[in-house]
């Protein structure tokens, strides 16, 4: 009797737990805003105490920073590759900058994180710059977005550059080009416009919106609103009109009622670009910048937030890179991951500041075109003999100028970041098992990928 009474009750229970359960969570949206050039130091909640960022401060207070977040390569057109394919640059054979003359893009075997989210039914754009090709065939239109709009190279690759010879900038809606040289003090505005338009029409739907800002990219261009409004000349107005940007994206969010439902990344492509001085960025106490494999080069500010499920005010500083998100947002959204080699990995564990999580990485490597001059594994980074460029010993150039670089060579240099972040004291004489366990790692990443410093491949 009792065991027929508590069938029963279980069955009558039964449509009650049903209608209890949280209703099954929608495929979050996944907003990226790729900053450009800029620097480590750049932001109020990394360190700044001039540049006023009220809504990244804000962001990083509700979310999670990366104190140790690197890109691939310390340029545009490389770290932009490694971002939307998962891969180390060199895999994706995009190296450097593409410039106007270019006649080649990301190839089609290189699925984009557009693509693969678009397989899962994902309304896709991307607004701000391209930079992976400008040929109809490369441009995003044809690798994953429905939707775009923006300058498809640096927008220093113009008639007006004060050392090099460009033809005309075009501004591209889709695949038509709407203007030649558009007016740049227009474009954070514009670019921050069209993104609440696009999160407003997609709201009922998952999307991804990736938006890589032109801006603090040389020549500087602010808006009427931000000029002379920070304590750090044009390159502070530009931060702050960008800060303004993230703000008014995670306004709509909100007003939307889709906070929850939204993952949210603030990013850079690469450290500051110190040859132009007071018109580019600061990589804090980093060393050296855009460009090198130093510290001060390749690693960024990163900022993630999404309400609810990444825990806030929490600080991350286990290394990762950009290579990461792409297998990340795999497993958030249960897209299949591409295939293929991949280099990065899934860091859920560590974007959610899950206690005792670790990085799922041996070591990270770090390339500058086909050179390996670098691997960083726990706290220690160690340097390959190799040529790089720094201002040490001549001037940076101001307003919008270029100064000279001048070349030095590193040697064999191994570095504890833990305790010398600058990159100061060279402890590899000291630390001859530590070198060699790196070397061990560089050489299997050098039977795999290749590096011209030490062999052909
Ligand atoms: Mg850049």
């Amino acid at each position: 009797m009792l065991r027929l009474f508590m069938t029963l009750a279980c069955l009558i229970a039964l449509p009650t737990l049903a209608t209890s359960q949280e209703p099954a969570k929608r495929k979050p949206n996944i907003i990226v805003v790729y900053a450009d050039d800029l620097g480590y130091g750049d932001l109020g909640c990394f360190g700044n105490k001039k540049i006023k960022t009220p809504n990244l401060d804000k962001m990083a207070k509700q979310g999670i920073r990366f104190t140790s977040f690197y890109v691939a390569q310390a340029v545009c057109s490389a770290s932009r590759a490694a971002l939307m394919t998962g891969k180390y640059s060199n895999r994706t054979g995009i190296l450097g900058a593409l410039g106007p003359n270019a006649k080649h893009g990301l190839a089609r075997e290189h699925t984009t994180i557009a693509e693969m989210l678009k397989l899962l039914g994902y309304r896709t754009g991307i607004i701000g710059k391209w930079h992976l090709g400008h040929l109809a065939e490369y441009l995003p239109t044809r690798r994953g977005f429905d939707e775009y709009y923006g300058l498809p190279y640096s927008n220093d690759m113009w008639p007006k550059h004060p050392t090099a010879k460009f033809p005309d900038l075009p501004l591209i809606d889709g695949e038509k080009i709407i203007a030649k040289n558009p007016d740049q003090s227009k474009l954070t505005t514009e670019y921050t416009e069209r993104a609440v338009q696009f999160i407003k029409k997609n709201k009922d739907h998952p999307f991804f919106l990736y938006l890589p800002q032109t801006m603090p990219h040389v020549p500087l261009f602010v808006s009427e609103r931000f000029k002379g409004k920070s304590e750090a000349g044009l390159y502070g107005d530009v931060i702050m009109e960008i800060d303004w940007s993230v703000g008014e994206i995670l306004r709509t969010l909100k007003d939307l009622g889709i906070d929850d439902d939204t993952l949210v990344i603030f990013t850079s492509d690469n450290g500051p670009w110190l040859s132009y001085g007071n018109h580019g960025g600061s990589a804090w106490l980093l060393r050296e910048g855009k460009g090198t494999t130093w510290e001060g080069g390749v690693r960024v500010p990163f900022i993630a937030r999404w309400p609810g499920r990444i825990p806030a005010d929490r600080t991350q500083p286990i290394p990762a890179m950009t290579i990461d998100l792409l297998p990340t947002f795999s497993k958030l959204t249960g897209a299949k991951l591409p295939d293929g080699k991949l280099d990065g990995k899934d860091i859920t564990p560590l974007l959610m500041g899950e206690a005792g999580a670790k990085s799922p990485h041996e070591a990270y490597f770090f390339y500058w075109n086909n050179e390996l001059h670098g691997v960083r594994s726990g706290p220690w980074k160690l340097y390959f003999p190799h040529t790089y460029r720094t201002l040490e010993g001549s001037r940076p150039g101001a307003d919008g100028k270029p100064g000279l670089y001048k070349e030095l060579k590193c040697g064999l240099e191994l570095y504890n970041l833990d305790n010398d972040l600058s990159e100061r004291t060279d402890v590899a004489a000291r630390n001859p098992e530590v070198v060699r366990r790196l070397q061990v790692m560089a050489d299997r990443m050098r039977d795999d990928l290749g590096d011209t410093l030490t062999r052909k491949k």
